[in-house]
């Protein structure tokens, strides 16, 4: 079943170091139920000949089939499978990965054939029990003795199959007893029908075996010959496709089976070297909690925005008069009037223009207490809806369209006018105030304004909503030196705002003539001041963002010291029949497990800094899409840290690792 026919091996050919001919011209045959002991003084080439066979290294000259397929010019990948689901490596000390179980290490080559975790557990027992190490499956591979240590490896050979089991120095680390039981269970395999080929300097080995190929200098010096009645009357071993029947191989590309598999090879690593991922893993953890705590901080100024925008309404169109110097004074270019109100109102999309908040500055009296107001006229003509809608009416009541009509000398007052010019125990409603020296009777007095309530206006000192209520009336007769009066005016689609805001500037520069007033939909400020924060939530993130990726450059950092530790390991995952992609997907595994959970602490460090910095001037909030938008950042850097450190554990060369 395997035919090398001239077969050389060169070692440092091409390169600047010193070329040693390992291998020249080796011809050799070796068929099912064979036991060949490939002897000879160290250094003259059984390893590399083993290696060769094996399909770890490849050959610089010469053929080499494998049950009649010449494998010379197989692809990598293609190479991988056969050592999968062919060979059986067996090497000096077993070669077990010492921080995974005996079971876990004999699951290796069934797990890169992509058998589903039952089936493969229940063959692992079968074959430690029938190797006698059942009791020892649970033991991590540092904990078994040389001879135990042998026959784990004995039973990852066979996970497979293995047809041809293939040992280098099996005996070298095991005391006579111990190199004889080995010595009688690989040649129970052999009887069984495996090809065994153990490479050995050891007279034991080269007694047990029924065939003796001697080498020297990399040559075939003596070859004792087939047993030719051995391979005739063995019984041919299930290739691996029967040990594993088609149930029990699970789909090539399951997400989830893959998705499970990578992470659970991602704990794996992180619980081996605890250290090492904590400080992979802080570094992601500083990305995200810069990034969760910067966004939180802008998504809290988003949320505020959002809430005042939310309040005003994005109904509202805002007109005002255009100002000009009038001798030493400002003054307005023009006033509007009921009859503009009126137009106004007939214009499609329009729900209600009411003469009102004109405005007028004029200092309140009762008593000793006194306050600087400002005016707000209402015609009362339709209710103040968004009056209504954002004053809460705390006493008394509104304004009415009898107040108006009448010039009636009454005033609604806002919370902190209230507070002002009467004590909190006092009853406003009914009482009179002066304003600007003329009396009013108190017929109503606001809540607290929500908008004004938010954090942006809870410093008073910043802002103190001074407002009082008069019927319009009375304020287009006002003498104060701000007599200009506004039209509120609410459309019936916000979205339409913007060109109902055009209509009524048409409308007002035929009535007054161009440019007098400026007419603006409030929806357009709302996006101006939107789209302001919307950008700090870009810098900030961005922000974060730099220091996630210095997070990144750390897991580089960490896992290509991890890929140059663990070299070996790569190299046995190979000769067991990891393809470089595997290789390559595990690394990447693990730096994105890393990633995960350092994004997972970083992200709860990030709350926890956002709820210690929150304050009433700087609100902080954590919607899910910060959170998402964290944590997949995060996963994205450590992927895409994670690839360099995966090619370059896929680019280990096998045969060089396991040299002894
Ligand atoms: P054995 O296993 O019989 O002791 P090897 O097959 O390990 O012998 O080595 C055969 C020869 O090839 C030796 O001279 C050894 O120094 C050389 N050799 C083995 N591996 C390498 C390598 N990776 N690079 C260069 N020379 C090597
Ligand atoms: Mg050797």
């Amino acid at each position: 079943m395997i035919v090398l026919e001239g077969v050389s091996k060169v070692h440092g050919a091409g390169a600047d170091a010193p070329q040693t001919v390992a291998l020249a011209d080796v011809s050799l045959a070796i068929g099912r139920g064979e036991f060949v002991c490939l002897c000879g003084p160290s250094g003259c080439g059984k390893s590399t000949l083993l290696n060769v066979i094996g399909c770890v290294t490849r050959p610089t000259a010469g053929r080499y089939r494998v049950d009649g397929r010449d494998v010379s010019d197989f692809a990598e990948d293609q190479l991988a499978v056969l050592r999968r689901d062919a060979f059986g490596f067996v090497f000096q000390r077993a070669n077990l990965l010492d921080d995974a179980s005996a079971l876990d290490n004999v699951e290796i080559p069934a797990i890169y054939r992509g058998v589903g975790r039952r089936a493969r557990r229940r063959r692992a027992l079968e074959l430690l029990g029938s190797l006698g190490v059942g009791d020892k499956a649970q033991h991590l591979g540092s904990d078994l003795s040389g001879g135990e240590r042998q026959r784990v490896g004995i039973c990852r050979a066979l996970m497979n199959g293995g047809q041809v089991i293939l040992a280098d120095e099996p005996t070298a680390a095991l005391d006579a007893a111990q190199a004889d039981e080995a010595l009688a269970q690989l040649a129970a395999l052999a009887a069984q029908g495996h090809a065994v080929i153990v490479a050995s300097h050891d007279a034991r080995v080269a007694q047990a075996a029924a065939r003796r190929v001697e080498l020297r200098d990399g040559r075939v010096a003596a070859d004792s010959g087939a047993a030719p009645q051995a391979t005739a009357t063995s019984p041919t071993i299930a290739p691996a496709g029967e040990v594993w029947p088609a149930g029990a191989t699970v789909a090539k590309y399951e997400p989830m089976a893959m998705a499970s598999a990578a992470l659970r090879s991602g704990l794996q690593a992180i619980r081996r070297a605890p250290l090492r991922s904590a400080l992979t893993g802080l570094g992601v953890a500083a990305g995200v909690w810069s990034v969760t705590s910067m966004l939180g901080v802008a998504a809290g100024a988003y949320g505020e925005a959002t809430a005042v925008v939310g309040r005003l309404g994005a109904e509202m169109i805002t007109m005002v008069p255009q100002w000009d110097w009038e001798g030493e004074k400002l003054a307005p270019l023009m006033q509007f009037t009921r009859d503009d109100a009126a137009a106004i109102a007939s214009l499609p999309n329009v729900r209600a223009a009411i003469v009102g908040n004109g405005r007028g500055e004029a200092t309140m009296q009762r008593g000793d207490r006194q306050a600087e107001v400002s005016l707000s006229g209402w015609s009362g003509g339709t209710p103040p809806h968004w009056l209504q809608k954002a004053y809460e009416l705390a006493e008394g009541r509104h304004l009415a369209v009898a107040d108006d009509l009448g010039e009636a000398a009454v005033a609604v007052l806002s919370a902190p006018v209230r507070e002002r010019m009467f004590a909190p125990d006092e009853d406003p409603v009914g009482e009179t105030v002066a304003i600007a020296g003329r009396p009013f009777t108190v017929v109503g007095a606001y809540a607290p304004h929500t908008i004004y309530n938010t954090r942006l206006y809870r410093d008073e000192r910043r802002f103190v909503d001074n407002s009082v209520w008069l019927p319009a009336s009375i304020l287009e007769s006002w003498p104060t030196p701000d007599p200009a009066i506004g039209i509120d005016v609410r459309v019936r689609e916000p979205a339409l705002a913007e060109r109902t805001a055009a209509d009524v500037q048409d409308l007002l520069d035929r009535r007054h003539g161009a440019g007098k007033a400026t007419v603006q939909a409030d929806v357009v400020v709302l996006r101006h001041y939107d789209e302001m924060v919307r950008n700090r939530v870009g810098v900030l993130g961005a922000l974060g963002f730099v220091g996630l990726v210095a997070g990144g450059l750390g897991i580089v950092a960490a896992m290509l010291a991890s890929v140059a530790q663990r070299r070996r390991e790569i190299a046995l995952r190979m000769a067991v029949g990891a393809r470089h992609r595997d290789i390559a997907r595990q690394f990447l595994a693990e730096s994105m497990t890393v990633g995960f959970v350092g994004a997972l602490v970083g992200a709860g460090l990030g709350f926890a800094t956002g709820a210690a910095v929150e304050t009433d001037t700087v609100p902080v909030a954590f919607p899910p899409w910060v959170v998402t938008s964290a944590i997949g950042i995060a996963i994205a850097v450590s992927v895409s840290c994670g690839i360099v450190p995966a090619r370059r554990a896929a680019a280990v060369d096998a045969a060089e690792e396991l040299a002894d």
